[in-house]
């Protein structure tokens, strides 16, 4: 007999995780799979910020924010099994033009509930003893946090399974069931699964797993690079990063674009970013990239100079044109619905994600507005020809 679940979750990364778990949590029968292990995708290749600062006023940031709630609120007794740390953010800027834009962004994001000082040199060094003295201005973002991201991952899916959830990894779904339009289950490399409800958390694969129901997301790889030092006494307290890495968030540009980003982890070792590509699943190690991820670093923190880099990663941002993520059901192929597209923050809104999701799979009213985000968005002619 083949098993059988209320809801089969494609992917164990953040989002699946974070869906296992709150779905177990209501009571649903859960199944993961996997193809690979837990957080072998873009989960085991992030920074693990919890990031309220670079988000514009919008929907994102809303979700930021209600993430950051869950994350504080009935999440918070698990908080240190995932590392789980309240530094806060600091951007800076070394121009006058960086300040004045500095100024505009936080205006705006103060009205729309974020907690935000803004700083002047002295004061930046405050926060900061170590940065460079050419940096002019900076805000102190009070709300932005940290957790370890493959430790989060696992946890929740342990918190999972506690609940009965099953979690098979090694094990690649390759077709989607379907009776009719409805969605009934999933293929899988191990034979069938037959489920009520499937949802998509394949991150930046989530493309190749909504074709498998017949349906498109336009949900492509953003590469990234991280460099990691060796371990050293705490001497960066918070996120630090260059007022310009916000505009790169949004860029839309395939080709490449840096910007300094710098913190330290529990560990000691202090984590170097940020780059951003498409450039498919290309997975060279592009020494160039490093380089520019260095040097960038330098222009925050100058005493870096002298610090040893132990290694590097690089990991694919699910990435969506409209830089939102994919929440919600897919009226396309009824019974799939999509937890992906979360681009570089889907640590952050992980668990926000994967509350309103459940919310809506059980038919409750959601905590926000959903609409932003609807898989169907982008809807192709080829999708509208299909379902006509
Ligand atoms: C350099 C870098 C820095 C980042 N920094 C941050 C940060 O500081 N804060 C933050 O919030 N986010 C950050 N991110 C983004 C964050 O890592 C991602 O948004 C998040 O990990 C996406 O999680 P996911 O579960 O959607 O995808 P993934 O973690 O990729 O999980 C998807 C899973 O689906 C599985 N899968 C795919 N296809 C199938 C199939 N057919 N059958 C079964 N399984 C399948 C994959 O093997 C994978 O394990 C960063 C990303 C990068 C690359």
């Amino acid at each position: 007999m083949s098993p059988t679940a209320d809801v089969v979750v494609v992917g164990a990364g953040a989002l699946g995780a974070a869906c296992a778990y709150f779905a177990a949590r209501r009571g649903l029968r859960v199944h993961v799979v996997e193809r690979g292990q837990v957080a072998s995708g873009t989960s085991s290749a992030g920074e693990g910020n919890l990031l309220v600062s670079d988000k514009e006023a919008g929907p994102e940031l809303g979700l930021a924010l209600y993430s950051r709630d869950v994350f504080r609120g009935e999440l918070a007794e698990f908080g240190p099994s995932w590392e789980f740390e309240a530094k806060g953010g600091l951007v800076v800027v070394a121009t006058e033009a960086g300040a004045e834009e500095l100024a505009g962004l936080t205006t705006r994001q103060r009205a729309s509930g974020i907690e935000v000082s803004n700083l002047d040199s002295r004061q930046l060094r405050d926060y900061e003893p170590h940065l460079s003295p050419a940096l002019r201005a900076g805000a102190f973002y009070r709300q932005d946090a940290q957790v370890q991201p493959m430790l989060m991952t696992a946890q929740l899916l342990r918190l999972a399974r506690d609940l009965c959830a099953v979690v098979q990894t090694n094990t690649a779904v390759t077709g989607v069931l379907r009776t009719g339009d409805q969605v009934t289950g999933v293929q899988t490399s191990a034979g069938p699964i037959s489920a009520g409800a499937v949802i998509n958390a394949a991150g930046p694969w989530a493309g190749a797993v909504a074709e498998l129901a017949g349906v498109s997301l336009p949900i492509l790889p953003r590469r990234g690079f991280v460099l990691v030092t060796e371990p050293l006494p705490l001497t960066i307290q918070h996120k630090v990063y260059a007022g310009e890495y916000v505009a790169n968030v949004l860029s839309s540009d395939e080709g490449l674009q840096t910007s300094p980003v710098v913190e330290s982890t529990a560990s000691g070792t202090v984590l170097i970013g940020s780059s951003r590509e498409r450039v498919g699943f290309d997975r060279t190690v592009s020494l160039p990239v490093l380089a520019q991820l260095a040097a960038n670093a330098l222009t925050l923190f100058p005493m870096l100079a002298s610090v040893k880099v132990m290694r590097s990663y690089l990991g694919f941002r699910p990435y969506c044109p409209d830089h939102l993520p994919v929440i919600g059901h897919d009226p396309r192929a009824p019974g799939l619905w999509h937890a992906s597209g979360h681009e570089g923050a889907g640590i952050g809104l992980s668990v926000g994600t994967a509350k309103l999701i459940t919310q809506a799979l059980t038919g409750e009213p959601t905590d926000l507005d959903l609409f932003p985000f609807r898989p169907d968005r982008f809807a192709t002619r080829h999708d509208q020809r299909r379902s006509a």
